[in-house]
């Protein structure tokens, strides 16, 4: 959201001094969590937040319709962690708000529905049994390939066929990545599978489907993580979480600054001196902050820095690639589509990727009697669908979902269309190249953090983006430097305990 025009004589009235100890730009979780563990210890941090509203990614938007509420996130958020602290940190800001969910997961291959996490009698009814014995012979393959023979996974498409056989991970895995990202699997990198299905392979999924059965349908507490089916689900959507904090913050008294955004980021010595943020009214104040902490999109803030980055810094930046999104949000005079709290869509010839149902996370996300859909498509913003309006989104959808009897125009009440940016940070081959450059030289300022998604170029769920906000400010309050990059890294010191305090 662009800050209001400035009224000219506020524009001419002196900017007033002000030097914050510390300054957080972004108030996603990252940032928020960060403001609220300094606040927790009795430091008092101003925090800038471009959007209306804080949240990030992660806030929920309330639509009224007359006496109807509709509450939506933007694309709903589980929440999931092995971090107890977390789970800790929400449950004091939430209480008997932060509920516990089944989770129904379903993939829609080829006209059939499969749930998630697998189950193998229905793979098997949907596929056959030849295409099942491919699976298994492919798998003895790549076994034999990337295990006996330690043939290189450099890509994601490797890691996945290492894991999964050829067959499997072109039935699903594959085309919905490319879904994700608009490039080929064979070009993106290995890290991002090993972020999200880190602990997966034919084999595990096999395994656990296989103690599922054994153990009544209760799956077991060592599953890897991407198997679980419960989730942590605030009543009143995750954006709850970001609200509760920004209540804390300004009842303690931080300042944030909503509507506001800085335009100049100065540094001189291996110090950010002075960042000039220009504030909903228009009026540009000059901050010195102690600790500059950055949850904002890094390559955007690159640009603001003054002097600029030496030139292959710029250059790693511009190699930088963002993929954005666009989502249609439809109220529905229904009582429910479907049962599922996702479903994905990896077949190409279908335009989006995922839909949702904001009811199935929490009943009070919707009035009685009556339903939300949700439908996300991944893009960059040259694609024709970024240019779409609403009503052209609704009729490209609308024939699938009534071919697959979800709803029909009648049940449609309204539709809403919102467009973000900077949502899905590219890992293409080159990309851990790039940061590289861009981190060995921004971590010679001494007094700057930069954390979350954004700020980190790191595909992070919410779990990791507060981690690191809380462990950024352990750094501001130590005085000591820690690991960011190995939050989410999946390692043993991620699983149980305290926060992760390895020191570099
Ligand atoms: C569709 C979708 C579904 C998701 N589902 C899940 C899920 O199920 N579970 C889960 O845990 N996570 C999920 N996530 C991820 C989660 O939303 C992010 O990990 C989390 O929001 C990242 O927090 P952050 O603070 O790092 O970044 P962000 O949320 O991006 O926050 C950055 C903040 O900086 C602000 N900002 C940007 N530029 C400026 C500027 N120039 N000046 C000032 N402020 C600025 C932004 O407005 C924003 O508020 C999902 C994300 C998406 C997009």
């Amino acid at each position: 959201m662009k800050p209001s025009e400035p009224a000219r004589a506020s524009m001419n009235e002196p900017p007033p001094a002000m030097d914050p100890e510390i300054l957080v730009l972004g108030a996603g979780p990252a940032g928020l969590a960060c403001a609220m563990e300094l606040s927790r210890k009795g430091k008092r941090s101003v925090v800038v937040e471009k959007d209306a509203a804080v949240g990030g990614l992660a806030k929920t938007l309330t639509i009224r319709e007359g006496d109807c509420t509709f509450l939506t996130d933007i694309g709903p958020h589980r929440f999931f962690s092995k971090n107890q602290y977390l789970y800790d940190f929400i449950e004091d800001l939430l209480h008997e708000q932060w509920r516990q969910v089944p989770r129904l997961t379903r993939q829609f291959i080829d006209g059939k529905f499969y749930d998630y996490p697998v189950k193998a009698l229905q793979v098997f009814k949907n596929i056959g049994p030849w295409k099942s014995l491919r699976i298994l012979a492919d798998y003895a393959v790549a076994r034999l390939r990337y295990g006996l023979l330690r043939q290189r996974t450099s890509t994601f498409e490797d890691y996945v066929v290492a894991n999964f056989g050829r067959t499997l991970a072109e039935f699903s895995m594959i085309n919905y990545t490319e879904k994700i990202w608009g490039i080929p699997a064979r070009t993106i990198h290995p890290d991002w599978a090993k972020q999200r299905i880190h602990g997966l392979n034919l084999w595990s999924v096999l395994a656990n489907v296989v103690r599922n059965a054994l153990a009544g349908g209760r799956r077991g507490a060592a599953a890897p993580k991407s198997l679980v089916d419960r989730f942590y689900y605030p009543q009143f959507g995750t954006g709850r979480i970001y609200e509760e904090i920004h209540e804390h913050l300004v009842a303690t008294g931080t300042r944030i600054e909503t509507g506001s955004e800085p335009v100049a980021v100065r540094h001189d010595g291996g110090r950010i001196t002075e960042v000039d943020v220009r504030l909903a009214d228009g009026r540009v104040e000059t901050m010195r902050p102690g600790h500059l902490v950055e949850s904002v999109p890094l390559t955007s803030f690159l640009d603001l820095l003054d002097p600029p980055p030496p030139p292959d810094v710029r250059e790693a930046a511009r190699g930088l690639k963002w993929r954005a999104q666009v989502y249609l949000f439809l109220t529905l005079d229904k009582e429910r589509v479907t049962p599922d709290n996702w479903i994905y869509f990896p077949n190409q010839d279908i335009p989006f990727g995922r839909t949702s149902e904001m009811k199935n996370f929490s009943a009070d996300m919707c009035p009685p009697g009556k339903t939300s859909f949700f439908v996300e498509f991944f893009a960059f913003e040259t694609d024709p669908i970024w240019a779409m309006t609403k009503e052209q989104v609704l009729e490209l959808v609308l024939p699938y979902f009534e071919k697959w009897g979800f709803f029909a125009r009648q049940d449609v009440r309204q539709c809403y269309l919102w467009k973000r940016s900077h949502v899905y940070p590219v890992y293409d081959l080159e990309y851990k190249d790039r940061l590289a450059v861009i981190q060995r030289w921004l971590d010679q300022l001494a007094n700057l953090i930069y954390i979350g998604r954004p700020g980190r170029f790191r595909y992070t769920n919410q779990d990791h983006s507060l981690e690191m906000g809380i462990v950024g400010s352990r750094m501001i309050l130590e005085g000591r430097k820690y690991d960011l990059d190995a939050i989410g890294g999946e390692n043993e010191y991620f699983e149980k305990g305290p926060i992760y305090e390895k020191r570099i």
